[in-house]
Protein backbone atom coordinates (compact mmCIF):
# COMPACT_ATOMS: atom_id res chain seq x y z
CA UNK A 1 0.00 0.00 0.00
CA UNK A 2 1.49 3.27 -0.86
CA UNK A 3 2.45 5.56 1.68
CA UNK A 4 0.61 9.18 1.66
CA UNK A 5 1.24 12.16 3.01
CA UNK A 6 -1.47 13.25 5.20
CA UNK A 7 -1.34 16.37 5.71
CA UNK A 8 -2.63 18.85 3.04
CA UNK A 9 -0.57 21.28 2.93
CA UNK A 10 2.90 19.36 2.56
CA UNK A 11 1.49 18.00 -0.73
CA UNK A 12 1.78 20.99 -2.42
CA UNK A 13 3.38 23.60 0.16
CA UNK A 14 0.50 25.91 -0.73
CA UNK A 15 -0.76 27.71 2.61
CA UNK A 16 -4.62 27.98 1.28
CA UNK A 17 -5.37 24.63 3.03
CA UNK A 18 -5.76 25.26 6.63
CA UNK A 19 -5.24 21.46 7.64
CA UNK A 20 -7.07 17.91 7.88
CA UNK A 21 -8.95 16.66 11.07
CA UNK A 22 -7.84 19.36 13.69
CA UNK A 23 -4.62 18.32 12.46
CA UNK A 24 -4.59 14.97 14.17
CA UNK A 25 -4.25 11.68 11.66
CA UNK A 26 -7.60 11.23 10.91
CA UNK A 27 -7.67 10.02 7.91
CA UNK A 28 -10.70 7.45 7.54
CA UNK A 29 -12.01 4.98 4.93
CA UNK A 30 -15.74 5.19 3.15
CA UNK A 31 -16.07 3.28 6.52
CA UNK A 32 -14.85 6.02 8.65
CA UNK A 33 -12.38 4.56 10.73
CA UNK A 34 -10.97 6.26 13.96
CA UNK A 35 -13.48 8.71 13.51
CA UNK A 36 -15.05 9.71 16.68
CA UNK A 37 -19.07 10.38 16.71
CA UNK A 38 -18.94 14.25 17.51
CA UNK A 39 -21.09 15.71 20.38
CA UNK A 40 -24.46 17.03 18.90
CA UNK A 41 -25.05 19.49 20.80
CA UNK A 42 -22.10 21.27 19.16
CA UNK A 43 -24.10 21.63 16.26
CA UNK A 44 -26.67 23.82 16.50
CA UNK A 45 -30.16 22.13 15.22
CA UNK A 46 -29.12 18.77 14.77
CA UNK A 47 -29.74 15.70 16.65
CA UNK A 48 -27.88 12.51 16.04
CA UNK A 49 -28.37 10.27 18.74
CA UNK A 50 -30.35 8.34 16.93
CA UNK A 51 -28.41 7.67 13.83
CA UNK A 52 -25.07 6.72 16.27
CA UNK A 53 -27.33 3.73 16.69
CA UNK A 54 -25.40 2.08 14.39
CA UNK A 55 -22.37 3.40 14.59
CA UNK A 56 -19.40 1.46 15.07
CA UNK A 57 -15.75 2.86 16.45
CA UNK A 58 -13.01 1.11 14.66
CA UNK A 59 -9.60 1.41 15.42
CA UNK A 60 -7.93 4.46 14.33
CA UNK A 61 -5.27 4.15 11.72
CA UNK A 62 -1.91 3.68 13.23
CA UNK A 63 0.56 5.74 10.94
CA UNK A 64 0.92 6.97 7.32
CA UNK A 65 1.75 4.13 6.00
CA UNK A 66 -1.42 2.17 6.42
CA UNK A 67 -3.37 4.80 4.28
CA UNK A 68 -4.49 3.77 0.72
CA UNK A 69 -5.24 6.77 -2.04
CA UNK A 70 -9.03 5.47 -1.19
CA UNK A 71 -8.99 6.51 2.12
CA UNK A 72 -11.19 9.43 2.95
CA UNK A 73 -9.99 12.37 4.29
CA UNK A 74 -11.41 15.68 5.93
CA UNK A 75 -9.96 18.82 3.74
CA UNK A 76 -10.66 22.37 4.50
CA UNK A 77 -10.01 24.55 1.61
CA UNK A 78 -9.38 28.03 1.65
CA UNK A 79 -9.10 30.62 -0.91
CA UNK A 80 -7.25 33.72 -0.51
CA UNK A 81 -8.03 35.60 -3.33
CA UNK A 82 -11.59 36.38 -2.35
CA UNK A 83 -13.32 39.23 -1.87
CA UNK A 84 -14.22 38.65 1.99
CA UNK A 85 -17.35 41.63 1.91
CA UNK A 86 -18.75 39.56 -1.06
CA UNK A 87 -21.15 37.34 0.25
CA UNK A 88 -21.36 35.76 -3.23
CA UNK A 89 -17.69 34.69 -2.92
CA UNK A 90 -17.03 31.94 -0.20
CA UNK A 91 -14.00 31.12 0.30
CA UNK A 92 -13.92 28.73 2.65
CA UNK A 93 -14.93 24.61 1.49
CA UNK A 94 -15.31 22.01 3.86
CA UNK A 95 -14.17 18.95 1.70
CA UNK A 96 -14.35 15.07 1.78
CA UNK A 97 -12.37 13.58 -0.36
CA UNK A 98 -10.35 10.58 -0.89
CA UNK A 99 -6.64 11.03 -0.92
CA UNK A 100 -6.15 10.29 -4.34
CA UNK A 101 -8.57 12.97 -5.55
CA UNK A 102 -6.95 15.53 -2.71
CA UNK A 103 -3.19 15.03 -4.00
CA UNK A 104 -4.72 15.30 -7.24
CA UNK A 105 -6.36 18.52 -6.76
CA UNK A 106 -3.29 20.21 -4.87
CA UNK A 107 -0.86 19.44 -7.17
CA UNK A 108 -2.33 22.09 -9.76
CA UNK A 109 -0.29 25.18 -9.80
CA UNK A 110 -2.52 28.15 -7.90
CA UNK A 111 -5.11 25.77 -6.70
CA UNK A 112 -7.75 27.30 -5.98
CA UNK A 113 -8.03 29.76 -8.54
CA UNK A 114 -9.19 32.80 -8.55
CA UNK A 115 -12.97 32.95 -9.49
CA UNK A 116 -14.25 34.54 -12.28
CA UNK A 117 -17.48 36.87 -11.54
CA UNK A 118 -19.88 38.84 -13.30
CA UNK A 119 -18.76 42.54 -13.41
CA UNK A 120 -21.78 43.69 -12.28
CA UNK A 121 -23.74 41.51 -10.24
CA UNK A 122 -26.73 40.06 -11.69
CA UNK A 123 -28.76 38.07 -9.36
CA UNK A 124 -30.67 38.01 -5.85
CA UNK A 125 -32.10 35.57 -3.88
CA UNK A 126 -35.77 35.91 -3.04
CA UNK A 127 -39.31 34.37 -2.12
CA UNK A 128 -40.73 32.51 -5.35
CA UNK A 129 -44.15 32.08 -4.19
CA UNK A 130 -44.70 27.94 -3.22
CA UNK A 131 -41.46 27.27 -4.47
CA UNK A 132 -39.92 28.98 -1.13
CA UNK A 133 -36.84 31.26 -2.26
CA UNK A 134 -35.51 31.17 -5.52
CA UNK A 135 -32.79 33.22 -7.79
CA UNK A 136 -33.61 36.06 -9.82
CA UNK A 137 -31.97 38.35 -12.42
CA UNK A 138 -31.42 41.74 -11.46
CA UNK A 139 -30.39 42.90 -15.05
CA UNK A 140 -30.84 42.17 -18.65
CA UNK A 141 -28.85 38.63 -19.24
CA UNK A 142 -28.64 37.33 -22.98
CA UNK A 143 -27.05 33.79 -23.86
CA UNK A 144 -23.95 32.63 -22.32
CA UNK A 145 -23.67 35.73 -19.71
CA UNK A 146 -22.21 34.21 -16.13
CA UNK A 147 -25.09 35.29 -13.71
CA UNK A 148 -22.96 33.58 -10.41
CA UNK A 149 -20.06 31.73 -9.72
CA UNK A 150 -19.44 30.26 -6.17
CA UNK A 151 -17.33 28.11 -3.92
CA UNK A 152 -19.66 25.41 -2.49
CA UNK A 153 -20.07 25.12 1.32
CA UNK A 154 -18.87 21.45 1.15
CA UNK A 155 -18.35 18.40 -0.89
CA UNK A 156 -18.35 15.15 -0.58
CA UNK A 157 -18.86 11.90 -1.88
CA UNK A 158 -22.19 11.36 -3.60
CA UNK A 159 -22.82 8.16 -3.05
CA UNK A 160 -21.03 5.34 -0.65
CA UNK A 161 -21.28 1.43 -1.15
CA UNK A 162 -23.07 -0.53 1.18
CA UNK A 163 -20.31 -1.98 4.03
CA UNK A 164 -19.54 -5.23 3.94
CA UNK A 165 -16.83 -5.84 6.48
CA UNK A 166 -19.72 -5.37 9.60
CA UNK A 167 -20.50 -8.61 10.51
CA UNK A 168 -24.36 -9.54 11.46
CA UNK A 169 -26.29 -6.99 9.95
CA UNK A 170 -28.86 -7.19 7.55
CA UNK A 171 -29.09 -5.57 4.26
CA UNK A 172 -31.81 -3.33 5.37
CA UNK A 173 -28.94 -2.46 8.37
CA UNK A 174 -26.93 -1.87 5.78
CA UNK A 175 -27.93 0.52 4.42
CA UNK A 176 -28.98 1.88 7.97
CA UNK A 177 -25.40 1.64 8.81
CA UNK A 178 -24.25 3.49 5.58
CA UNK A 179 -27.00 6.29 6.14
CA UNK A 180 -25.84 6.82 9.89
CA UNK A 181 -21.97 6.84 8.77
CA UNK A 182 -22.87 10.00 6.07
CA UNK A 183 -24.80 11.73 8.72
CA UNK A 184 -21.76 11.35 11.16
CA UNK A 185 -19.46 12.86 7.94
CA UNK A 186 -21.40 15.58 7.69
CA UNK A 187 -22.22 16.04 11.67
CA UNK A 188 -17.85 16.50 11.32
CA UNK A 189 -18.01 18.58 8.41
CA UNK A 190 -20.44 21.20 10.20
CA UNK A 191 -18.12 21.39 13.54
CA UNK A 192 -15.46 22.23 11.58
CA UNK A 193 -17.28 24.95 9.60
CA UNK A 194 -17.09 28.83 10.35
CA UNK A 195 -20.85 29.86 11.74
CA UNK A 196 -21.72 31.93 9.25
CA UNK A 197 -21.34 28.70 6.55
CA UNK A 198 -22.89 26.52 9.16
CA UNK A 199 -25.59 28.97 9.55
CA UNK A 200 -25.90 29.12 5.63
CA UNK A 201 -26.10 25.15 5.26
CA UNK A 202 -28.86 24.11 8.30
CA UNK A 203 -30.88 27.17 6.10
CA UNK A 204 -31.39 24.90 3.50
CA UNK A 205 -34.44 22.75 2.57
CA UNK A 206 -34.54 19.53 2.74
CA UNK A 207 -37.19 17.24 0.79
CA UNK A 208 -39.49 15.02 2.98
CA UNK A 209 -38.29 12.37 0.06
CA UNK A 210 -34.99 11.66 2.12
CA UNK A 211 -37.14 11.22 5.33
CA UNK A 212 -34.80 8.24 5.88
CA UNK A 213 -32.02 10.04 5.83
CA UNK A 214 -30.59 12.35 8.86
CA UNK A 215 -30.97 15.59 8.69
CA UNK A 216 -27.98 16.84 7.02
CA UNK A 217 -27.48 14.21 4.91
CA UNK A 218 -31.32 15.51 3.62
CA UNK A 219 -30.21 18.49 2.97
CA UNK A 220 -27.04 17.01 0.97
CA UNK A 221 -29.13 15.16 -1.06
CA UNK A 222 -31.81 17.84 -1.46
CA UNK A 223 -29.10 20.69 -2.11
CA UNK A 224 -26.35 18.59 -4.02
CA UNK A 225 -24.85 19.88 -7.37
CA UNK A 226 -22.78 17.73 -9.00
CA UNK A 227 -19.17 18.54 -8.27
CA UNK A 228 -14.77 17.57 -9.29
CA UNK A 229 -16.72 16.07 -12.20
CA UNK A 230 -13.29 14.98 -13.69
CA UNK A 231 -12.53 12.56 -10.83
CA UNK A 232 -14.25 9.25 -9.27
CA UNK A 233 -14.25 9.06 -5.65
CA UNK A 234 -12.15 5.83 -4.87
CA UNK A 235 -12.92 4.12 -7.50
CA UNK A 236 -16.37 3.16 -6.36
CA UNK A 237 -18.80 2.93 -9.63
CA UNK A 238 -21.65 4.51 -9.37
CA UNK A 239 -20.96 5.73 -6.29
CA UNK A 240 -18.07 7.11 -6.85
CA UNK A 241 -18.87 10.94 -7.83
CA UNK A 242 -19.08 14.39 -5.81
CA UNK A 243 -21.62 16.24 -4.68
CA UNK A 244 -21.57 20.14 -3.52
CA UNK A 245 -23.54 22.13 -1.72
CA UNK A 246 -23.87 25.79 -2.04
CA UNK A 247 -25.20 28.75 -0.36
CA UNK A 248 -27.02 30.56 -3.53
CA UNK A 249 -26.31 28.09 -6.30
CA UNK A 250 -28.55 25.29 -4.47
CA UNK A 251 -31.37 27.86 -3.82
CA UNK A 252 -32.48 27.69 -8.00
CA UNK A 253 -35.25 26.72 -8.54
CA UNK A 254 -35.87 23.51 -11.20
CA UNK A 255 -37.63 23.83 -14.78
CA UNK A 256 -38.02 21.73 -17.91
CA UNK A 257 -37.09 24.74 -19.35
CA UNK A 258 -34.94 26.60 -17.57
CA UNK A 259 -33.17 29.61 -18.94
CA UNK A 260 -29.98 28.82 -16.87
CA UNK A 261 -27.36 26.05 -17.02
CA UNK A 262 -25.31 25.05 -13.89
CA UNK A 263 -21.42 24.08 -14.41
CA UNK A 264 -18.67 22.95 -12.36
CA UNK A 265 -15.19 24.21 -12.83
CA UNK A 266 -12.15 22.49 -10.61
CA UNK A 267 -9.47 24.91 -10.97
CA UNK A 268 -11.47 27.43 -9.49
CA UNK A 269 -13.39 25.04 -6.92
CA UNK A 270 -16.49 26.39 -8.18
CA UNK A 271 -19.82 26.06 -9.16
CA UNK A 272 -20.98 28.40 -12.24
CA UNK A 273 -24.54 29.44 -13.54
CA UNK A 274 -24.74 31.00 -16.78
CA UNK A 275 -27.53 32.23 -19.14
CA UNK A 276 -28.61 29.90 -22.24
CA UNK A 277 -31.26 32.68 -23.49
CA UNK A 278 -31.99 35.94 -22.94
CA UNK A 279 -33.15 36.72 -19.04
CA UNK A 280 -35.03 39.80 -18.13
CA UNK A 281 -34.66 41.86 -14.99
CA UNK A 282 -36.82 40.26 -12.30
CA UNK A 283 -37.38 36.81 -14.01
CA UNK A 284 -36.41 34.24 -12.25
CA UNK A 285 -33.58 32.14 -12.86
CA UNK A 286 -34.29 28.27 -13.06
CA UNK A 287 -32.30 25.18 -14.31
CA UNK A 288 -33.26 21.50 -14.89
CA UNK A 289 -32.61 19.58 -12.23
CA UNK A 290 -33.78 16.23 -14.32
CA UNK A 291 -33.25 15.01 -18.30
CA UNK A 292 -34.74 17.67 -20.05
CA UNK A 293 -35.61 14.95 -23.19
CA UNK A 294 -38.08 12.84 -20.96
CA UNK A 295 -41.88 12.84 -20.93
CA UNK A 296 -43.84 14.71 -18.23
CA UNK A 297 -44.52 11.28 -16.52
CA UNK A 298 -40.81 10.91 -16.31
CA UNK A 299 -39.79 14.13 -15.14
CA UNK A 300 -42.43 14.27 -11.82
CA UNK A 301 -41.28 11.07 -11.18
CA UNK A 302 -37.59 11.77 -11.49
CA UNK A 303 -38.06 15.11 -9.57
CA UNK A 304 -39.88 13.19 -6.84
CA UNK A 305 -36.40 13.29 -4.74
CA UNK A 306 -36.90 16.63 -4.27
CA UNK A 307 -40.30 16.88 -2.80
CA UNK A 308 -42.25 18.63 -5.83
CA UNK A 309 -44.59 18.11 -8.62
CA UNK A 310 -43.50 20.71 -11.33
CA UNK A 311 -45.32 23.59 -12.69
CA UNK A 312 -43.61 24.97 -14.94
CA UNK A 313 -45.10 26.68 -18.52
CA UNK A 314 -43.72 22.90 -20.08
CA UNK A 315 -45.56 20.78 -17.13
CA UNK A 316 -48.85 23.25 -17.05
CA UNK A 317 -50.87 21.28 -19.36
CA UNK A 318 -49.47 18.05 -17.87
CA UNK A 319 -48.56 15.68 -20.95
CA UNK A 320 -49.99 17.73 -23.40
CA UNK A 321 -46.51 19.12 -24.47
CA UNK A 322 -45.12 15.86 -24.66
CA UNK A 323 -45.57 14.80 -28.23
CA UNK A 324 -44.00 18.67 -29.62
CA UNK A 325 -40.90 17.83 -27.02
CA UNK A 326 -40.63 14.25 -28.93
CA UNK A 327 -40.41 15.20 -32.62
CA UNK A 328 -38.01 17.72 -31.41
CA UNK A 329 -35.95 15.05 -30.57
CA UNK A 330 -36.83 12.93 -33.16
CA UNK A 331 -36.27 15.21 -35.85
CA UNK A 332 -32.76 16.70 -34.68
CA UNK A 333 -31.99 12.81 -34.78
CA UNK A 334 -33.43 12.82 -38.34
CA UNK A 335 -31.49 16.35 -39.45
CA UNK A 336 -27.98 14.77 -38.38
CA UNK A 337 -28.74 12.25 -40.98
CA UNK A 338 -29.52 14.46 -43.84
CA UNK A 339 -26.64 15.61 -46.61
CA UNK A 340 -25.70 19.17 -46.52
CA UNK A 341 -27.31 21.25 -49.00
CA UNK A 342 -30.66 23.33 -48.65
CA UNK A 343 -32.81 20.15 -47.36
CA UNK A 344 -30.26 20.39 -44.09
CA UNK A 345 -30.42 24.18 -43.90
CA UNK A 346 -34.25 24.08 -43.62
CA UNK A 347 -34.82 20.95 -41.29
CA UNK A 348 -32.06 23.05 -38.84
CA UNK A 349 -33.26 25.72 -39.51
CA UNK A 350 -37.32 24.69 -38.19
CA UNK A 351 -35.62 22.88 -35.23
CA UNK A 352 -33.92 26.01 -34.01
CA UNK A 353 -36.95 27.59 -34.14
CA UNK A 354 -38.65 25.02 -32.11
CA UNK A 355 -35.92 24.34 -29.66
CA UNK A 356 -36.29 28.27 -29.03
CA UNK A 357 -39.92 28.24 -28.83
CA UNK A 358 -40.45 25.62 -26.01
CA UNK A 359 -37.55 26.65 -23.89
CA UNK A 360 -35.02 23.95 -24.63
CA UNK A 361 -31.90 26.15 -25.52
CA UNK A 362 -30.54 23.33 -22.53
CA UNK A 363 -30.24 20.61 -24.81
CA UNK A 364 -27.09 19.94 -26.78
CA UNK A 365 -29.34 19.01 -30.08
CA UNK A 366 -29.48 23.03 -29.82
CA UNK A 367 -25.89 23.67 -29.63
CA UNK A 368 -25.49 20.92 -31.95
CA UNK A 369 -27.88 22.69 -34.61
CA UNK A 370 -26.44 26.02 -34.15
CA UNK A 371 -23.04 24.54 -35.14
CA UNK A 372 -24.22 22.59 -38.19
CA UNK A 373 -25.84 26.13 -38.90
CA UNK A 374 -22.55 27.99 -38.83
CA UNK A 375 -20.57 24.99 -40.94
CA UNK A 376 -23.63 25.41 -43.59
CA UNK A 377 -23.07 29.16 -44.17
CA UNK A 378 -19.44 29.08 -43.98
CA UNK A 379 -19.52 25.95 -46.60
CA UNK A 380 -21.85 28.30 -48.94
CA UNK A 381 -20.00 31.63 -47.88
CA UNK A 382 -22.46 33.79 -46.67
CA UNK A 383 -19.96 35.25 -44.02
CA UNK A 384 -22.85 37.23 -42.15
CA UNK A 385 -25.09 34.79 -41.54
CA UNK A 386 -22.09 32.25 -40.47
CA UNK A 387 -20.84 34.88 -37.97
CA UNK A 388 -24.79 35.47 -37.01
CA UNK A 389 -24.32 31.74 -35.56
CA UNK A 390 -20.70 31.74 -34.41
CA UNK A 391 -21.80 34.30 -32.57
CA UNK A 392 -24.71 32.23 -30.71
CA UNK A 393 -22.27 29.63 -31.04
CA UNK A 394 -19.75 31.11 -28.90
CA UNK A 395 -22.40 32.09 -25.90
CA UNK A 396 -23.85 28.65 -25.89
CA UNK A 397 -20.65 27.00 -25.38
CA UNK A 398 -19.76 29.16 -22.50
CA UNK A 399 -22.96 28.43 -20.65
CA UNK A 400 -22.97 24.52 -21.81
CA UNK A 401 -19.24 24.13 -21.06
CA UNK A 402 -18.54 26.86 -18.08
CA UNK A 403 -15.66 27.86 -19.99
CA UNK A 404 -14.51 30.67 -17.05
CA UNK A 405 -12.95 33.08 -19.30
CA UNK A 406 -16.38 34.92 -20.42
CA UNK A 407 -18.14 36.76 -18.59
ZN1 LIG B 1 -41.68 21.10 -15.54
Amino acid sequence: MPSVIGNASSLTGNTNVLSDLDGAHDTHRRSSAGVAPPDSKDVEGVEVEEYQRFFIKRPKVASEDNDSPDDIVYTTIVSDNCDASDAHTRCVTEALLDIATKRALFSQPNFPRRLVRPIVPAHLIAPAGFKGLGMFATRHLRAGNLILSERPLIIRPAGAPLRQDVPDLSQTQRALFSLSEREMQLQVMLQRMTHECRDAYLALSRSKYHAECGPLLARARTNGWQALTEFNFANSGSCGSYAGVFDELSRMNHSCCPNAVYNWDTQTFSGSLRAVREIMPGEEITVAYCALGELWAVRQTNLQAYGFLCACPACKGGPAADARRMQILIDAYAASKVPTGIALRRAYLSLIRRIEDEGLEALPEYFAALLEMAKYYRCVKDVAKAKAYEGKLNAMSWAMRGEPGAV
